[in-house]
């Protein structure tokens, strides 16, 4: 059977189809990318009104792409006081959030304790707030610190209120290049096997791919089907987030920035090769907007959200420090030909703006 025909028929593709579809005219690819989001998502393009936190930019890791930790090229070491993450809870959820998105680097002075101690200040102040807190990365780092098994941090995150997991510290599942970029972070295996584990309490997650660095195509390809695999498991991951690699202020050196185009045929083929993750987002604040909107028109259906502040990705370069105002998003979205759905953080309509 050939490519095309397996795609016409939505066929499963293997690891070879999925590199010869960035071979494919990029027209092709993404009319049958749009024709598979159509089928799943209609004209939709989703999106939450949520705040990004992130406590602290100390860590004790040094991963290679990493421009938020404060280090010689970043030296601006912060770390949030449960009060000052209130404080600024209270005020985004007057502006109608329903998710804290809460990721943190890995600083050994704030241990398990003092985020179980905030989520449940947090499910206090806020009951009706989703918590989605703590990457595997972390979950893993905080196991070492507290001598603790994955399990042991998980029922603890449970029973202080934490609703889903984040998708981040994923990056690449390749070993060698993660060896390479992130050592010292959790593993390929042991990222999974944490969100296996979340999954099989019938909680919810989200999962990332770091791309544009030193991978090369079959380590995205490799890295789907990884997902995929887990997926056909345990049915617990929300979304896909390709996320495009930043390159100021860090240690990795990169010379060549990935293309529009490149990215674009990426997202394309991981909503054809991710044909069991029911949405696929594209991250605005990696992308840039403008690129994000037209990933609608090659698989993508989701913008993540407002944001309101960024830490993270904006330490390197991206602009996206200061989140989007909801009406800009809405307007950038309809000018765009897609109808704005709010959602919740589990992908649960909120608004359907018409
Ligand atoms: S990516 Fe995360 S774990 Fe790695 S150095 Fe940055 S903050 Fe630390």
């Amino acid at each position: 059977m050939t490519l095309i025909e397996k795609l016409e028929k939505g066929e499963r593709l293997s690891l070879e189809d999925g590199l010869a579809l960035y071979d494919l005219d990029f027209f092709t690819l993404g009319k049958f990318a749009n024709a598979k989001r159509t089928v799943l998502h209609g004209r939709k393009a989703f999106f939450n009104v949520n705040r990004h936190i992130n406590p602290t930019n100390i860590c004790k890791d040094v991963c290679k792409f990493c421009a938020f930790s404060a280090n010689r090229k970043n030296p601006n070491p912060y770390m949030l006081s449960h009060e000052e993450i209130l404080i600024t809870l209270e005020n985004s959820c007057k502006n109608g959030i329903t998710e804290a998105h809460i990721v943190s680097a890995h600083n050994p002075e704030m241990g398990l304790e003092w985020y179980v101690e905030l989520f449940t200040k947090i499910k206090k102040q806020f009951p009706s707030l989703h918590v989605k807190a703590l990457t595997a990365a972390e979950i893993h780092f905080l196991s070492q610190l507290h001598n603790l098994t994955w399990d042991e941090v998980i029922e603890k995150m449970m029973a202080s209120g934490v609703d889903s997991m984040p998708g981040g510290g994923a990056e690449i599942f390749d070993e060698d290049v993660r060896a390479f970029i992130c050592k010292g972070k959790v593993s390929s295996d042991g990222w999974l096997d944490i969100h296996r584990k979340w999954h099989q309490r019938g909680k919810q997650s989200n999962a990332t791919m770091l791309f544009g660095h030193i991978e090369k195509r079959e380590h995205r390809i490799d890295h789907m089907l990884r997902l995929r695999a887990l997926q056909d498991e345990t049915g617990g991951f929300n979304a896909f987030i390709p996320l495009v690699y930043q390159r100021d202020n860090n240690y990795l050196h990169v010379e060549n920035f990935l293309s529009s185009i490149e990215v674009l045929k990426t997202m394309a083929i991981s909503r054809l090769v991710l044909d069991n993750i029911p949405h696929l987002k594209a991250y605005w604040a990696t992308s840039t907007i403008n690129l994000a909107l037209v990933a609608l028109e090659f698989g993508a259906d989701d913008l993540d959200g407002t944001i309101e502040k960024e830490s993270i990705q904006s330490a390197a370069g991206a602009k996206s420090g200061k989140g989007m105002e909801l009406k800009t998003i809405l307007d950038l979205i309809r000018n765009s030909g897609f109808t704005p759905v709010e959602r919740d953080s589990l992908y649960n309509e909120i608004n359907v703006y018409m």
